[in-house]
């Protein structure tokens, strides 16, 4: 079975590399129907952000991202939260003690600081020199006794075969020869990463393990670590790093790569999701088919990691509008999804216009037809409430307008028997105004006005059109009367 996870540090929110890596191991679990994990990587406790665990889970579920099993629903490998484990660890550390693969170190701070000057000094990369590997027995027990601070270190040992990995291929990494021997158990008790992340992920019977590609050079010690317990490794791929357009590193500080910016700003999850495949490929497509949204069924069956691109992935934001108008447009035509897409306009003009929901228009028709009518120019639901259309869901004041009540009642037999399209009713228009002998601009500035209350607005058989037929009639009725 294949069981993969994500397994965030909760130092703070979601971003899209995040995400990434969440749907990845997602889309990888669902096409082998196998489960995905989430585990929640505290082991650094000075940096906790305290509720970033909950956003992360949080957001992993607006994107549509189905935990299998996780702290905020169990599973039997639980506990999945690091802090909740350290028994585990200790207990597992002691191993590699006896077997002589990790030692006490009683290094202080102080002299760490000296070799890392030094190391500055003389223009080499600051590393440990294993000097506590050296310690007796008897020197160990006297420092034990006398309560002298300790960390515990992992003994490295030469790692230069190429491990295949499922994304780079084959990759050689000799860490021992450029880290010195890295800290297990810190002096508080605490596992680090390294040690915490192999130990979970071998008793949470972890297959694969795909991660950001900025874990990679930590996959030998990984590896190590798995030999010295004498475990079996899962498969490890690493993903791309994602990056501008232009180039340059996503920061964690900008604030727009947060998954919460993205919602707020009207993004619809599907399209994010679709959004982020595309920058880093791993998907069989046909060629030549026409760009859509594709579900996330889809996605994890066109899913390969092997066809993952080993460059880094640029995100292109052009693509993200597209992204979105694409995800409307499946939604509009999928029954399910049509609906929870109209509730949300719904929700969205509530919000907006706040207490005047007796003055809105907002009947699901309605909703419906404007989707239909604009969901090709719009790349987002948030520009239907923008200013220059609050006239689709504010019914205007009646306007006693400059146009007899015949005229109106004429103009609305006729619109009753018209097509509610803009080229039609633009012709209809025309020739209502000259068989009433109207000049025209002036009967548009007073149509204008009774279907929006504006003086200013896109062309009058547009609005017609984006109103529709009930709409329309009711708004000229209201000023008829
Ligand atoms: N806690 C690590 C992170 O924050 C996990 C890395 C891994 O997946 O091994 O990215």
């Amino acid at each position: 079975l294949v069981r993969v996870r994500f397994a965030p540090s909760p130092t703070g929110f979601l971003h899209l590399g995040g995400l990434r890596t969440a749907l990845y191991n997602y889309l990888f679990a669902k096409k082998a129907n196998g489960r995905f994990i989430l585990r929640i990587e505290d082991t650094d406790q000075t940096r906790r952000v305290k509720g970033a665990a909950e956003k992360i889970i949080e957001d992993l579920s607006w994107a549509g991202i189905e935990i299998d099993e996780g702290p905020n629903i169990g599973g039997k490998y639980g506990p999945y939260v690091q802090s909740e484990r350290l028994d585990l660890y200790r207990t597992e550390v002691k191993k590699l003690l006896e077997n002589g693969n990790a030692y006490y170190c009683f290094c202080t701070e102080r002299r760490l600081e000296l070799l890392r000057k030094e190391a500055l000094r003389t223009r080499q990369v600051p590393k440990y020199d294993n000097k506590c590997r050296h310690l007796t027995p008897v020197q160990i027990a006297e420092k034990l006794t006398n309560n002298k601070e300790f960390c515990i270190r992992f003994k490295l040992e030469s790692y230069t075969e190429p491990i295949d990995d499922l994304v780079y291929g084959k990759v050689a990494y000799d860490v021992a020869e450029n880290e010195g021997d890295p800290v297990i158990i810190k002096s508080d008790g605490f596992p680090t990463y390294h040690f915490a992340n192999v130990v979970d992920d071998h008793f949470m019977n972890i297959t694969h393990v795909l991660r950001g590609v900025e874990w990679q050079i930590s996959t030998t010690k990984h590896l190590l670590l798995y030999k010295a317990f004498g475990w079996r490794p899962p498969k490890f791929g690493h993903l791309p790093l994602l990056i501008n357009a232009d180039g340059t590193k996503l920061s964690k500080r900008q604030g727009d790569i947060h998954i919460s910016h993205y919602r707020d700003s009207g993004i619809l999850p599907q399209a994010l999701v679709n959004y982020v495949t595309q920058a880093g490929g791993g998907f069989i497509r046909q060629q030549g088919l026409k760009p859509k949204s594709y579900t996330m069924t889809e996605l994890s069956s066109q899913f390969d990691v092997s066809v993952i691109n080993s460059h880094p992935s640029k995100l292109n934001p052009d693509l993200l509008d597209q992204c979105n108008r694409l995800e409307i447009i499946r939604q509009l035509n999928d029954p399910k999804g049509y609906q929870k897409l109209v509730s949300e306009v719904i929700n969205l003009v509530k919000q907006k216009y706040g207490k005047k929901e007796t003055e809105l228009d907002l009947d699901v028709n309605h909703v419906k037809n404007i989707l239909q009518t604009t969901a090709c120019r719009i790349s987002s639901i948030q520009e239907l409430v923008g200013k220059k259309l609050s006239f689709l869901w504010i019914l205007p004041k009646t306007e006693i307008g400059d146009l007899p009540k015949e005229t109106l009642d004429e103009l609305l037999k006729g619109l009753e028997q018209q097509e509610f399209n803009k080229t039609p009713i633009n012709k209809f228009l025309k020739d209502f105004a000259s068989k009433e002998q109207l000049k025209f601009s002036t009967f548009m500035r007073s149509l204008r006005s009774i279907l929006s209350g504006l003086d200013e607005g896109p062309a009058v058989a547009e609005m017609m059109e984006l109103l529709g037929k009930d709409v329309t009639l009711r708004r000229i009725r209201g000023a008829s009367n």
